[in-house]
Formats: structure tokens, C-alpha cells, sequence
């Protein structure tokens, strides 16, 4: 894809080293906290994660794994089953369908195997972008820039986008910092987001990205 938006100014790419250097140094080792063992459970187990939270999700995955184990028993599992197993995590008729609708793609399509590039997982029914970012990253290790409301809304905050669209907040990021560190960044800036740069209102004080936050001068 051609870009042809404007260049990155030089004080900003100094800023994103800063930022990428204190989120790795406040969140050593952040990684998925889904439980998973195969690219499959991966991505079952991120539709899952919607607007719930993870370890809910782990909470019932160990079940819904065990009753399925392939993309073409999920794309094949009895709806009222389906979702029954996976009814805690909540909007759970629509979760049960996704998994179906992109089990289904994945057997008739792929051979039974989850795809391993952007394009093909994101045009998977019922997958999204930041699933397919997320299964990308952490399942085959191919970097990933996953963009949930934690990343955007930190993101806008650090100065580091202007967008509001998660896919041009993608874009922005990827810019910014090298894609060796996409998969991870995401996941510090969860964190970042579940501790300290909460929504509606950061808790500033204590936050490791303090000295770099021109939005932090907002909230003082
Ligand atoms: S200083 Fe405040 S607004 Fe800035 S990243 Fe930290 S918590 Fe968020």
C-alpha cells in the first residue's frame, strides 16, 4: 500500500524512542494473557476476549477446548452448545457465530489451518483487524500492531496520533516504532491502560510515560 501521508517529523519519531523505552522498562516481559495452545485457540479465544475480560475468557476456554478441537468441529458445533459454553464471556450469540462463521472459512477455505498473513485472517468472517493482529503477533510471531481502546485512546493521548480510527492509529504506530516491537508495544500498552491511562480519566500520578505526556499537563 502506497503512503502518502505526510512524513514524520523528527521530534516525533524522538519521542516514540521514549515512549518505546519506558513502556519496555515499566512492563518487562508483557506478553498475551489469553490461554492458548495452538493458532486456532488463539483466535477463538480473542473473539471471545470482546468486551470481556481476559481471564474470564481463560476461565472458559479450557471446556470449549476440550468439546472442539478443530476448525471444522467449531464451524460444525450445534449453535444452542455453542453458545452455552462460551455464554460468560457476554454478547455470547454473536461470539458463537463468529467463531462458527470463521471456523467454517478456515475449514473450506484454508485447509483447516489458520491463515498466516493480515490479509487472509482479516477477511476471515466474523474476524477483525485487531484479532488478526493479535493472532498474527503472538501465535506465528510475525509482528502485529494491535490496536484495542487502550492503544488508541493511549495513543492519542501520548501525542503519537491524531486518528481516531483504529486503522489509521495502526498506521500512525507502525510508523513510529520499528515492527519488531509491535506485538509487545501492544500488549505494555494494555497494561499501561488497565493501570494507569484509564478511561474516562488517567491516573497520572505514578504513571511511567508522566514525563512524556503532554496530555498528563491536561489532567493537572
Ligand atoms: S501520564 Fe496520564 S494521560 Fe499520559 S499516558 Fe500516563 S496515565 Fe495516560
Amino acid at each position: 500500500m502506497t503512503n502518502r501521508r505526510r512524513p514524520v517529523s523528527q521530534a516525533l519519531l524522538d519521542r516514540a524512542i521514549k515512549v518505546d523505552a519506558a513502556l519496555h522498562a515499566a512492563f518487562p516481559g508483557a506478553k498475551c494473557s489469553l490461554d492458548y495452545a495452538n493458532p486456532l485457540q488463539l483466535l477463538i479465544a480473542t473473539i471471545l476476549s470482546a468486551q470481556c475480560t481476559d481471564a474470564r475468557v481463560n476461565m472458559v476456554t479450557p471446556a470449549l477446548f476440550a468439546r472442539y478441537k478443530t476448525a471444522a468441529e467449531f464451524a460444525g458445533a450445534d449453535c444452542a452448545e455453542l453458545e452455552a459454553l462460551v455464554q460468560s464471556t457476554g454478547f455470547y450469540r454473536n461470539k458463537a457465530k463468529s467463531i462458527r462463521e470463521a471456523c467454517k472459512d478456515i475449514a473450506v477455505l484454508h485447509g483447516g489451518e489458520v491463515p498466516k498473513n493480515l490479509e487472509e485472517l482479516y477477511q476471515l468472517h466474523g474476524v477483525g483487524r485487531k484479532t488478526a493482529n493479535v493472532v498474527l503477533g503472538n501465535a506465528f510471531g510475525i509482528p502485529g500492531m494491535v490496536v484495542d481502546t487502550h492503544v488508541g485512546r493511549i495513543a492519542r493521548r501520548l501525542g503519537l496520533t491524531k486518528n481516531a480510527d483504529p486503522v489509521k492509529v495502526e498506521q500512525d504506530l507502525m510508523r513510529l516504532f520499528p515492527d519488531m516491537r509491535w506485538t509487545t508495544l501492544g500488549h505494555e500498552m494494555i497494561l499501561l491502560g488497565r493501570k494507569y491511562c484509564k478511561a474516562p480519566t488517567p491516573k497520572c500520578a505514578g504513571c511511567p510515560l508522566i514525563e512524556l505526556c503532554p496530555f498528563t499537563k491536561k489532567v493537572l
